[in-house]
């Protein structure tokens, strides 16, 4: 509020002294002002109006929308009046292609939903195209909704990085190991290679850090999950492993001689930091504790959770402890969507309701989650999930001027409480608009859905044959 005062003060003064010298203000790419910015920075600064001046890849200025106007000229302007100007979302656990799976078939108990429909659906269907196909629908999904970085676990990880790369989103997306056959690899030894060749054709890459991607504890034996572990630390990029996401994964454990799925994981030596875990369900107070102990960072996927009854994650003592939570909406055949919206919403109403603390992961703490502590768990906090200058350019306007999100009186609690993917109105990733004013620039739309719709017939068919 000070800052707005004094920049107020200073325009009044310069109107004031016509003759007194002006700095020139500096050219940049884009500016986006007039909105009210909520910057997720360590102060949680939120500027109304304010503005951000964006050159290159970066941002170069966050202020009043009056200092940015005094500082720069954008070559191009987006007014967001009505607007919050915000971080884009970070997914933190998804399987892009199985958009293709969404609505496939729901309602059913885990091991029949895998058995009888995911499984067989991904054997039968799961190409270079298929996947090519479905990350671009995903993709689409994802701009649409504000989500600017995706974290990724799935077969022909590299298809993925390139149609990220086309979409312009930015991701950590991490190659599958499993022991059994897969799509894109018929053993264990077959997938490291893969995630080998991902490392080393998108290391240097502005968009994509690639990753290693086990699958979980009860997928893998001991020697491959360490092998998955040691390539990721050989090149120094992150590990991305389910954990302890249902209680039949807890039977695994115990069956292997061990408690749990973290015990066992933590008496392999394979914790450390690089390490995010997605779901972490089943994990006691005192493993909560290794978990922080070894830096390993948690996603936590409510909607998925709930939807197939896998349990509560204890959240509210992974933030007691200090451990890097990000928020994910795990693959669409178990959400149904990639909406980071009701990712946040939903977060927030089930710990309350499973700690019956109406206090307890407010609207600030699941905006955190979104945005900088999902930059924090993939390792990416000095690049992205604020609005600072000197990070990287990605983020989102969400328009706010809908019956439904009138009148405005907080705007973190509306961004929570009110706000659905729908209401994105512009994303910026890395410098470049992907949509301005709900027009996705870098993709297709039509020939996406169209082809989608026709893929979705080969889906049918590979389920039917069951
Ligand atoms: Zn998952």
């Amino acid at each position: 509020m000070q800052r707005t005062v004094a920049a107020v003060v200073a325009a009044l003064l310069a109107v004031a002294s016509p003759g007194a010298q002006q700095p020139e203000a500096r050219e940049v790419a884009l500016v986006i002002t007039n909105g009210t910015v909520v910057t997720m920075d360590d102060d949680a600064r939120v500027l109304s109006p304010g503005g951000i001046a964006i050159d290159g890849t970066d941002i170069v200025g966050v202020d009043t929308a009056e200092a940015i106007a005094k500082q720069f000229r954008g070559r191009e302007t987006i007014e967001a009046w009505g607007s919050v100007i915000m971080p884009g979302l970070i997914n933190t656990h998804t399987h892009a292609p199985m958009v293709m799976y969404r609505g496939l078939a729901d309602d059913l108990a885990l091991m029949e939903w895998l058995q009888k429909y995911i499984f067989p659906a991904e054997a039968r269907t799961v190409t270079p195209e298929f996947v090519r196909a479905g990350t671009r629908l995903a993709a689409l999904e994802m701009i649409q909704s504000g989500t600017t970085t995706y974290a990724d676990m799935y077969y022909f990880e590299e298809e993925i990085a390139r149609e990220t790369r086309t979409a312009g989103l930015r991701g950590v997306l991490g190659q599958t190991i499993i022991q059994f056959p897969a799509p894109d690899a018929k053993t264990p030894a077959d997938g490291l290679a893969r995630a080998e060749a991902l490392i080393k054709e998108f290391r240097k890459d502005p968009l994509i850090t690639p990753a290693v991607a086990p699958h979980a504890m009860y997928t893998l034996d001991g020697p491959t999950l360490m092998a998955s572990r040691e390539l990721a630390k050989r090149h120094g990029v992150p590990t991305l492993i389910h954990l302890a996401e249902t209680a039949d994964e807890a039977k695994t454990a115990q069956e292997r001689g061990k408690t749990s799925p973290v015990t066992y994981l933590e008496g392999l030596g394979f914790f450390g930091p690089g390490v995010l875990a997605a779901h972490g369900v089943w994990v006691t107070a005192p493993e909560i504790a290794t978990l922080k102990a070894h830096h390993v960072a948690v996603s936590h996927n409510p909607e998925s959770n709930m939807k197939l009854a896998s349990g509560v994650a204890p959240v509210p003592g992974y933030l007691g402890a200090g451990v890097a939570v990000g928020l994910g909406t795990d693959g669409a055949a178990s959400n149904n969507d990639l909406d980071m919206f009701e990712a946040m919403r939903t977060a927030s109403f089930l710990h309350k309701l499973q700690t019956n603390d109406p206090r307890a992961v407010g609207a600030r703490t699941v905006l955190r989650m979104a945005t900088i502590e999902g930059a924090r768990a993939l390792g990416l906090e000095r690049r992205i999930g604020s609005l600072e200058p000197g990070k990287l350019a990605d983020l989102i306007v969400v328009a706010m001027s809908s019956a439904r999100q009138t009148p405005m009186y907080d705007p973190m609690s509306h961004l929570v409480y009110t706000t659905s993917g729908g209401d994105v109105q512009t994303t910026v990733v890395n410098g470049k608009v992907l949509m301005r004013n709900r027009r996705v620039l870098t993709l297709n739309e039509n020939a996406i859905l169209r082809e989608a719709r026709m893929l979705s017939e080969k889906v049918k068919l590979a389920v039917r044959q069951n």
